[in-house]
């Protein structure tokens, strides 16, 4: 029911779902160890364009004891990039106030109801806030800042992460574009782009690339241009796709869909309580064998997988199909004597 009637009081977001986001690289970018878990950096729930979600930033570090960077905690750039720090809305949702502001010229009024019909509970002071966010995003694109700051990174982690995202807004023309220092979560700079052609992307990173400081890596989501205006300016700078996210966006129909297949397999073997029953004793080899097989379907029903990539619902079906025939044999052989 939460799932479906999003309930939203003034000062509360009650997200209908919390998605996990991990680092795009896996393994350390100084020692190409592999990356593991250390704790949640940061989780924060935030009204978007498509409504309300928990974001959780999971910390990854280097698991080699010796590595010369063991302190630094890597994390999701895509989660970073879905909104800003000290603020609630998606990136999605200040693209387009600053569309409405700037480009249309809508009153705060016209922007209130506008996000509203999105959904998008906001109040006089939030329309402001907004605004005040979006021109500072797009002044943080000052040279000496973003200098100052990835200097800090670079004397702490030994190079930085840059990732870079375009976010266009409903009935724009322009998208709005942002590079995220990713180890610290700055934004080094912000531009709207007329044209998303891989050599518009090239003019915009490169003063970024020119500032001359150590990349330890590249991110993005799929989109083809972005990726190939890294790779023409940096080819041999390693790069990471958002893949997790991007999967689990394509991915979704299907997670759905095994979701109930799940629920149908465990319909279809609520009976395994009765034979429990009746096989309790164990008195028999018969009785005994049920048992055995009950266990089974109860460990295959406690399989979660990792959507998408490894559905749980099709590991259920396909393991208690295997379950079943193995089943079958065994009544086979047995002849009528097993009812
Ligand atoms: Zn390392």
């Amino acid at each position: 029911i939460d799932r479906e009637i999003p309930m939203r009081t003034k000062n509360r977001l009650n997200s209908k779902e919390t998605k996990y986001y991990k680092p795009e690289f896996q393994n350390c970018p100084h020692c190409d160890s592999k990356l593991v878990y250390c704790h949640t950096v940061s989780r924060k729930t935030i009204s978007t364009m498509e409504g309300v979600y928990t974001v959780v930033n999971m910390g990854y570090r280097c698991s080699n004891e010796h590595c010369s960077n063991l302190d630094t905690v890597y994390r999701s750039a895509q989660a970073e990039q879905l909104s800003m720090k000290h603020i609630t809305y998606g990136t999605d949702v200040l693209a387009y106030v600053g569309q409405l502001r700037f480009k249309e010229h809508k009153t705060r009024n016209e922007i209130m109801e506008l996000l509203n019909e999105y959904g998008i509970t906001v109040s006089d002071r939030h329309v402001q806030k907004l605004y005040e966010r979006y021109a500072v995003l797009l002044r943080a694109s000052s040279e000496s800042y973003a200098k100052e700051e990835l200097s800090k990174v670079v004397a702490q982690h030994g190079g930085i992460i840059l990732s870079m995202d375009g976010v266009q807004p409903e009935k724009g023309n322009e998208t709005l574009y942002v590079i995220r220092e990713v180890l610290s979560g700055t934004i080094v700079a912000a531009k709207n782009v007329k044209s998303s052609a891989t050599s518009e992307l090239m003019e915009f990173i490169k003063p970024v690339l020119d500032y001359g400081f150590p990349i330890l890596g590249f991110v993005s989501d799929g989109q083809q241009s972005i990726r190939l205006a890294f790779e023409n300016l940096s080819p041999d700078t390693p790069y990471q796709y958002c893949q997790f996210h991007y999967l689990k966006d394509i991915a979704k129909p299907a997670v759905d869909k095994d979701r109930k297949l799940k629920v149908n397999v465990k319909k279809k073997l609520r009976g395994i309580r009765d034979i429990e029953k009746k096989a309790s004793k164990a008195s028999t080899l018969d009785e005994e064998t049920a048992l055995d097989y009950a266990a089974a379907l109860r460990a295959v029903l406690l399989e979660d997988g990792k959507p998408p990539l490894d559905l749980p619902g099709i590991k259920v079906f396909d393991q208690t199909k295997k379950i079943q025939k193995s089943l079958e044999k065994c009544l086979d052989k047995k002849g009528d004597s097993f009812t």
